[in-house]
């Protein structure tokens, strides 16, 4: 057995009981602000800190701590929303998790991994969409030829083409793999390895994952020691929110950043926060045993953002565009759009009944772009960093002076230049026009040169124009 997997990474669990103790100290100003005061120093918090967010229900102290997130978040992300299409290859599953329609014992859903072909057909239409991203997705059970399906499925991806487009970085979220499987899949050149651990209380974990691989905790924490040690320094965590006490899973998951931070000198690349859904056949997730209201889950956005502030946070299609809406300022860096969580589904259409949950926005990209637009925001299909090798720590020295945002902006404004003359509809180009000249004029001279140069290549013809 490996290094990784027999040295555990722990989750302190006596510790954060005692931090969840100190919540006693409910809506302290003065404490408050102190920390508060510490997160617009963009260093970060710890869990005594967190723990004092976490206590606050007070409105108005609410409004300040959503200030200080949304001045963070402003800081070092800026205007822009990253835009991706999750793609789902295979809903079969050997695992029994209570939650996810695709658990082996649903027999009502109709099973199928998608052929190479098939997979072809589906990057089309998301590249067709105006697309570059993906996030590939597969529940764990492959067909015959076992972990080379997920390689094959990836050279597939990153090979076809549509028009004048194409997938420019693929993200995976799939089961953990072996240290000698992780180096196969850095060497497919994904960009973002992504894992939710669910949760991180173990009793909670035991029951909510009675059958299959996935039973075993110690195997799932440990998969980013593996990943990274095989030299995938981009990783994603997450936690489903709904299973057990969000208090309890953010200092967690505090805890399991702060490890990786300390092996590998730089900590995940991303942070998802899916809340649970409806899933076809399942009990637990029609009634989640830890429901977040609507405001808690703000509160978990605005308090990772501090807590993580150079970690990108990702917000799926699982939510309305109402709640996606208030949590951009708040510290959502990256969103999926037009998404279908069933096999087949972009080219054959949405199926409720074969989807992995219910999505809560079917907005096609085209409208949720137009929207980003129209709050402000910049659209970005920006893949530059992970083409370039910035990633991992060289993307967080990039990320820490701030330097970023000469290069992100005028790669976010030059990507989405690009959607708006090969695929928006009219309205989306007009609002998407409207808000590049009013970007523009908002940017240094510096940042005005470049941007404008970059944008000019992209009218007359050129296309994946970055710096
Ligand atoms: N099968 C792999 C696994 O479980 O890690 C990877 C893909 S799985 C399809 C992706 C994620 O979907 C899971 O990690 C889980 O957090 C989420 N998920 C499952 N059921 C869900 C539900 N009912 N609502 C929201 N998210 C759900
Ligand atoms: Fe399978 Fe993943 Fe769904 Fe669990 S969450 S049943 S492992 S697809």
């Amino acid at each position: 057995m490996n290094d990784s997997l027999t040295h555990t990474v722990l989750i302190d669990e006596p510790a954060i009981a005692r931090t969840l103790d100190g919540l006693k100290r409910e809506n302290d100003p003065v404490l408050l602000r102190e920390v508060l005061a510490k997160a617009r120093e963009l260093k970060g918090l710890d869990m005594d800190d967190v723990s004092v967010l976490m206590s606050v229900t007070d409105t108005d102290l609410l409004e300040e701590l959503f200030s200080a997130a949304r001045c963070v978040k402003e800081s070092i992300y800026g205007p822009r929303i990253v835009l991706f299409a999750p793609l789902y290859i295979s809903n079969l599953c050997e695992n029994e998790c209570l939650y996810c329609a695709f658990r082996a014992g649903n027999r009502d859903i109709h099973r199928r991994a998608l052929s190479q072909e098939e997979i072809a057909r589906e990057v089309q239409f998301i590249i067709d969409q105006g697309h570059k991203r993906v996030l590939l997705v597969s529940g764990e059970g492959y067909p015959g030829e076992g972990f080379s399906y997920i390689l094959r499925s990836i050279e597939t991806v990153y090979a076809t083409r549509s028009g004048k487009g194409e997938i420019r970085r693929v993200n995976v979220n799939i089961a953990p793999l072996s240290l000698d499987e992780f180096k196969q899949l850095k060497a497919s050149g994904i960009g973002t390895y992504q894992l939710f651990q669910e949760t991180y209380h173990r009793q909670t974990y035991a029951y909510m994952h009675p059958g299959g691989r996935k039973r075993n905790f110690d195997l799932r924490i440990t998969a980013f020691d593996r990943a990274m040690q095989a030299g995938i320094d981009d990783v994603g965590v997450g936690v489903l929110f709904g299973l057990y006490d969000w208090r309890f899973e953010i200092l967690a998951l505090l805890q399991h950043v702060g490890h990786l931070e300390r092996k590998f000198g730089v900590g995940p690349h991303t942070i998802s926060v899916p809340r649970l859904e409806p899933a076809a056949g399942s009990r637990v997730a029609a009634s989640p045993p830890h429901p977040v209201s609507d405001g808690d889950f703000m509160k978990i956005v605005a308090i990772l953002r501090m807590a993580v502030p150079y970690t990108g946070m990702i917000m799926s299609t699982r939510e309305t565009p109402r709640i996606r809406r208030a949590t951009f300022a708040l510290g959502i860096s990256q969103i999926s759009a037009g998404s279908r969580t069933n096999p087949g589904g972009y080219s054959e259409g949405i199926d409720e009944q074969d989807a992995q949950f219910q999505l809560g926005d079917h907005r096609p990209l085209d409208e949720v772009i137009r929207d980003l637009a129209q709050m402000g925001y910049i659209p970005s299909f920006c893949t530059a960093c992970y083409r370039l090798g910035r990633t991992g720590n060289d993307f967080m020295e990039l990320a820490r002076p701030g330097d970023i945002k000469y290069r992100c902006d005028p790669n976010a404004l030059s990507t989405f230049l690009e959607y708006l003359l090969d695929y928006a509809s009219p309205e989306t180009a007009q609002a998407g026009e409207e808000l590049i000249r009013v970007h523009l004029d908002r940017m240094d001279d510096r940042q005005r040169k470049v941007a404008s140069g970059m944008l000019k290549r992209v009218r007359a013809g050129h296309r994946d124009v970055y710096i």
